[in-house]
């Protein structure tokens, strides 16, 4: 556990995330089958879309993955310092190259200045060190442009303690109906792996599927694929897929207040009771990632029923109007996110309420929350 993380279950604020491993396993064995049990590079960035990293890969490994990516090295540590041994990719980070080489991390190289600099340190340790190079295809982020990448790889291949082992590039938009750019983009990166395989004399382990192009994009699944959202459960599209989202974010009543019709309640009067009204104080603000654009637009489960936000949501609290419900009391569970008897919130409905999608759901109230693992819900 970080600092950080102690620090925030000491004060014992926000929501809890239960986390379903039942859950994990079942997604992870529709990421096999569709991808016809292919390697699968298990995708744990931003502590597992805020579902706790060490906890996930741990699991994942014990499902026999054998590949996780990362953005950044300091994340690829903490997960080598809880006795992950699997490789790990690391896909942004060009910082500390000695980093690579201390917890054994398979670096992606978007630039020969960089792949120089990972040749010049494995020959000093006389080492050397599997690398994956990435071309941008069209996302226009990170990577070799593409006109250059084959020559790039070529050279590279040949330098000192490099093993030049995997290709990647990454969709922009393969969640789209529309699917003419992805298949550009995809017939681009084919062209340049055969180039880089034909040149080498060899395959080059090349992948480039995320978890929209794995369950929309066959021919992009080549010889691993790379989700993440699917594994935490989570479709791209409106159909489900059968995947059951890890994460269930529960809290409950820090108190209850009767109030006259025409109360108003929380900054800025922006909600004023109708009718003599019941409402709840839930200890979960928007420090706790709990958006202030949620106010008066969003509903949390009491009872298994809907209760509307009610006013603006605060630093640490928000307010409920539980009237329709009767005799809510302090103490009741409120869950924010998932199933409570036949009501459901996904992430999908907080996401279109505020304008944003599920990947930014889990990892603003997520990361942020006390964790707990389970097994089924
Ligand atoms: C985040 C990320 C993924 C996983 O994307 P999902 O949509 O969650 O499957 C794959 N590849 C790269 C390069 C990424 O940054």
């Amino acid at each position: 556990m970080t600092k950080e993380a102690g620090k925030r279950s000491r004060v014992n604020r926000g929501p809890l995330a239960e986390i379903d491993l039942s859950a994990l396993q079942h997604n992870l064995k529709i990421v096999r089958k569709i991808s016809e049990e292919r390697p699968v590079i298990a995708v744990v960035k931003a502590d597992a879309y805020g579902h706790g990293s060490v906890e996930i890969a741990r699991n994942l490994a014990r499902l026999g993955v054998s590949h996780f990516a990362v953005a950044y090295t300091g994340e690829a540590k903490v997960l080598r310092e809880s006795g992950i041994t699997a490789d790990i990719i690391v896909l942004f980070d060009r910082s500390d190259v000695e980093d690579y080489f201390t917890y054994g991390l398979v670096p992606v190289v978007q630039d020969k200045e960089t792949a120089r600099k990972f040749s010049v340190e494995a020959v000093k340790r006389s080492k050397s060190i599997r690398v994956h190079l990435k071309v941008d295809t069209g996302m226009g982020r990170l990577g070799f442009r593409p006109e250059q990448t084959v020559s790039a790889a070529l050279e590279i291949a040949g330098w000192e303690g490099i093993k030049l082992e995997g290709l990647m590039s990454h969709f922009s938009e393969a969640d789209l109906a529309d699917r003419s750019y992805a298949s550009h983009q995809l017939n681009l990166f084919n062209e340049i792996r055969f180039a880089i395989s034909g040149g080498l004399g060899r395959p080059i382990i090349s992948h480039i599927a995320n978890s929209a192009a794995v369950l929309s994009l066959k021919d992009a699944m080549m010889d691993a694929v790379r989700p993440g959202l699917l594994l935490y459960g989570i479709s791209p599209f409106r159909e489900g897929f059968g995947l059951m989202p890890l994460m269930t974010l529960k809290t409950s009543v820090l108190a209850v207040r009767d109030l006259c019709a025409g109360t108003p309640v929380s900054y800025g009067r922006t909600f004023i009771t109708k009718c003599d009204s019941r409402i709840a104080v839930i200890p979960v603000g928007y420090a706790d990632g709990y958006s202030r654009l949620y106010s008066n637009n969003s509903e949390m489960l009491v009872r298994g029923r809907r209760v509307p936000v009610a006013g603006r949501v605060c630093m640490d609290v928000t307010m409920l109007d539980v009237t329709s419900i009767g005799g809510v009391c302090e103490g009741e569970e409120v869950v924010i996110l998932g199933k409570q008897g036949n009501e459901q919130i996904t992430a999908a409905e907080l996401a279109a309420r505020i304008g944003t999608i599920p990947y930014e759901i889990l990892t603003s109230l997520g990361g942020r929350a006390r964790r707990e693992y389970v097994n089924g819900h």
